[in-house]
């Protein structure tokens, strides 16, 4: 049985980005009101007093966009100096990091993703519906300099959208100690945008880069999903996460915390997550709340990657990976 050690917690559902792949285009999402979302004292009572007792010590941020959070240096800080936190680390689309780098690293962050799915200004506005590659990139220069290590890109590559772009993301690792994540897209959020394009395998990726550059044979599991490799004489790796074409299930260690705290032991499966703001605003008694996470970490182990294609044809997957925690 896989030991599950690590949360992700979405801090927000909204975004100012509108990613293809993440949200639906037209329609507006229906946004949680600040009453339903967790605050600041709700979830470092719930990483004190359920998740680091239970073994759960490892915290991811994301969202939504986490950094357009009120307040998020603070948590940061807060969570990253509570006994028992043994680390910290953030996905962010880039965007404030310009601006924020700086303070979140002396808040005590120091593992950072930023997602960037193309090295073209124009193809950067295509799939985020933003026309702000260049201040993207400015965040993640800010991020390199003050110190951010290891510092990750996400790239999710869409046929004929950026998959001209495999050979020139990769070799971003040739010469900075960066690491580039490679996830294929899942049907997820945005599933009529799936079904239209379609998706690229990580196999496919590393055979253009297998043909390109050559790539380190053996490949390595990191702490989690990603299997990584290098190009030849890099200074940073390639990973690829590859939730579409293999199952890794077997060495999952991650259950996830909506903003609205909802907790789901899969990112596939919505079935037994908890509603913790409920049980916390309610009133219920500490031990009961670690009961109830600890009997979704034991379903945890069952439910998985069987469930997907189910999730897909019945519509399950209604929330988004920004509504979800991605
Ligand atoms: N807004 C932040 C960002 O973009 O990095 C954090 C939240 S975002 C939901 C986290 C990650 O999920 C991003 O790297 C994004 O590329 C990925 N993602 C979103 N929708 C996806 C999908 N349908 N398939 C695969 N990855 C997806
Ligand atoms: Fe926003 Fe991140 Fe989703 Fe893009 S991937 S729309 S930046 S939450």
């Amino acid at each position: 049985m896989n030991t599950v050690n690590y949360l992700r917690i979405s801090l927000i559902d909204r975004c100012n980005f509108r990613c293809s792949y993440c949200m639906p285009e037209a329609e507006e999402l229906a946004y949680l009101q600040s009453q339903e979302t967790l605050t600041d004292t709700e979830l470092l009572y719930l990483v004190r007093g359920v998740f680091v007792p239970l073994g759960i010590n490892r915290f991811r941020l994301t969202g939504g966009e986490p950094l357009l959070r009120r307040g998020v240096v603070s948590l940061v800080e807060q969570l990253v100096q509570t006994p028992g936190v043994m680390d910290v680390s953030l996905t962010t689309n880039g965007y404030l990091l310009e601006h924020m780098a700086a303070d979140l690293y002396q808040a005590g962050l120091r593992r950072i993703n930023i997602s960037l799915d193309s090295l073209e200004a124009q193809t950067f506005r295509k799939i985020t519906g933003r026309d702000q590659w260049q201040r993207v990139w400015a965040g993640i220069e800010r991020a390199h300099q003050a110190g951010f290590d290891p510092l990750k890109l996400n790239v999710v590559i869409l046929p004929g959208v950026n998959d001209h772009e495999v050979v020139n993301l990769a070799a971003l690792t040739l010469e900075r100690a960066w690491h580039v994540r490679f996830i294929e897209f899942m049907p997820i959020g945005n599933t009529g945008y799936f079904d239209q394009v379609g998706w690229v395998s990580s196999e496919q990726i590393r055979a253009q880069l297998r043909a390109h550059f050559g790539l380190t044979t053996g490949a390595c599991f990191g702490n989690g999903p990603a299997e990584v490799f290098q190009l030849p004489g890099a200074k940073g790796t390639v990973g690829f996460i590859s939730q579409m074409s293999e199952c890794f299930c077997d060495r999952c260690n991650r259950v996830r915390l909506s903003a609205d705290g909802l907790l789901r032991p899969c990112l596939l499966n919505e079935s037994g997550q908890v509603d913790l703001k409920t049980l916390l605003r309610t009133g219920v008694r500490t031990e009961l709340i670690q009961q109830q996470v600890t009997d979704l970490l034991v379903l945890k182990q069952d439910i998985h990657f069987k469930e997907r294609d189910r999730g897909h044809s019945t519509g399950a997957y209604a929330r988004t990976m920004s509504q979800i925690g991605g």
